[in-house]
């Protein structure tokens, strides 16, 4: 069904009966050229390009719970190519690429909204390693733009300057980078791939992984086995379990990530903006709720929800950063399993077991990285090589320690990442 203002119209004089279920309902077959665990963002978007860029549709997306239930649909939704190292640099730049493309491609309405974000900086060390960043994103091809505290009152009037603790000295601005509805993006991709021929299954776990030889069979699942001759793993927060069924034992941790919302309030944040002296970064959403969030919950979790301590954290970075804020009422809070790599940055790599593939270690920053990861991920899985943008994010790094990217400087220490 494709979607068009004309349709909108039609279907507003006729009631809405003429809307159709975007994706069908299939049970799962015998055997699939690729299987891929996880309907999250990264599994749906690899299914579709593998799909439209490979011709490959002989393949079943499974998914444990339904699709976009995982971190697809708890993030905060930013969308961002401001990545310092190389490896990201590139990745990430390739990514926001497609986004800017993606409403076209897959003819959804995903609204990504390139409203701008604004890293703050309140030091003068701060604001040197912005500068550097800022000129590392220019090089890559992005946009970035250095702002002085005058700029920053102007643009964001209702942040604390008179907090002689944490001065606002100014900030980076990335005006391409912005936010995007996140269930959206996963039900657009799913559409997308289901056009194409590809079964998405849900209510289906990945509880085993056949293997005869050095090489994969299959899978065995909560609806019965399917043999598939390449299995894609994608399953975000619980990659460390999926791994382990293959007898892998990976480089990652995980842990709880909160978001929260506020009552839906009259447009007051135009941007994306950042605390630079506390983990916070803040936006609002199209239904007017303040969207916000800060760091993990510390410990490994596959609880799903969060704890109080974290919560008053995050709340006291807002109160620090825009007191204002403390007139909102925080109408709900949540909680995603965050697939923690020890530098911080994705793995998208073959595995010692032939026909198996790994896509994990997105950390916080794996929403923004949906189009290039499955950009990325159908291409190795296609055609067996490293797609160019992703080629850095090999799971050997961890263990010779050659090409660790470790964007925020702070160490083999999963949750400082
Ligand atoms: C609170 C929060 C805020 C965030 N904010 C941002 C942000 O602003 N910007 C950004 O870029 N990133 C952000 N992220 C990170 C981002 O959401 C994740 O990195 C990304 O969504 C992970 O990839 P995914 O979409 O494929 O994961 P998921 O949606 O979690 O998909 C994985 C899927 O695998 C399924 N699965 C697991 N095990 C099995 C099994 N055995 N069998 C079958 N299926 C299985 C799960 O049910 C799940 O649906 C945030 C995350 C959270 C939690």
């Amino acid at each position: 069904m494709g979607y068009s203002g004309f349709r909108v119209l039609l279907e507003g004089f006729r009631g809405q009966s003429g809307w159709k279920p975007v994706w069908r309902d299939p049970d799962p077959r015998d055997e699939y050229d690729v299987v891929i665990v996880g309907g999250g963002g990264h599994g749906l978007s690899t299914a579709y390009y593998l799909a439209k860029e490979h011709g490959i549709t002989n393949v079943a997306v499974l998914e444990r719970g339904y699709l976009g239930g995982g971190n697809v649909g708890r993030n905060t939704t930013i969308v961002r190519a401001n990545y310092f190292l190389p490896g990201n640099s590139e990745f990430y730049s390739h990514s926001l690429k497609l986004w800017e493309g993606l409403e076209a491609d897959l003819n959804y309405n995903v609204m990504h909204s390139q409203r701008g974000i604004i890293n703050l900086f309140h030091s003068d060390g701060q604001r040197d390693a912005f500068v550097r960043r800022g000129n590392a994103m220019i090089n890559q091809g992005d946009d970035a733009e250095l702002l002085g505290p005058d700029r920053i009152r102007e643009m964001l009037p209702y942040i604390d300057f008179s907090n002689p603790r944490f001065p606002v000295y100014g900030g980076l601005y990335h005006p391409r980078g912005g936010t995007a509805r996140h269930d959206a993006v996963a039900w657009g991709y799913a559409r997308g791939a289901d056009t194409r021929g590809v079964d998405l299954i849900q209510n289906c776990e990945v509880t085993g992984i056949d293997i005869e030889g050095g090489r994969v069979r299959g899978v065995q699942t909560s609806r019965g086995p399917i043999r598939a001759r390449k299995i894609a793993l994608a399953a975000a927060g619980r990659s460390s379990q999926v791994a382990q069924m293959a007898g892998l034992k990976l480089p990652i941790e995980s842990h709880i990530l909160q978001a929260f919302v506020t009552e839906g309030l009259k447009p007051v944040i135009d941007h994306v903006v950042s605390f630079g002296m506390g983990h916070f970064y803040i936006s609002q959403s199209d239904k007017g709720g303040l969207v916000f969030g800060g760091d993990l919950d510390f410990y490994s979790s596959y609880a799903q929800r969060g704890n109080l301590p974290m919560k008053e954290h995050v709340m006291e970075a807002a109160m620090t950063l825009m007191p204002v804020i403390g007139k909102a009422r925080v109408l709900r809070s949540w909680g995603g399993i965050m697939d923690m790599s020890p530098d911080g940055s994705p793995i998208i790599d073959t595995t010692p077991v032939e026909g198996l593939f790994l896509n994990c270690g997105w950390c916080y920053g794996g929403f923004k990285a949906v189009p290039g990861s499955g950009f990325s991920y159908a291409h190795l899985i296609a055609t067996g090589r490293h797609h160019e943008p992703a080629a850095g994010f090999r799971l050997e790094r961890f263990n010779t320690g050659r090409g660790l990217m470790d964007e925020e400087g702070t160490g083999a220490q999963h949750n400082l990442h």
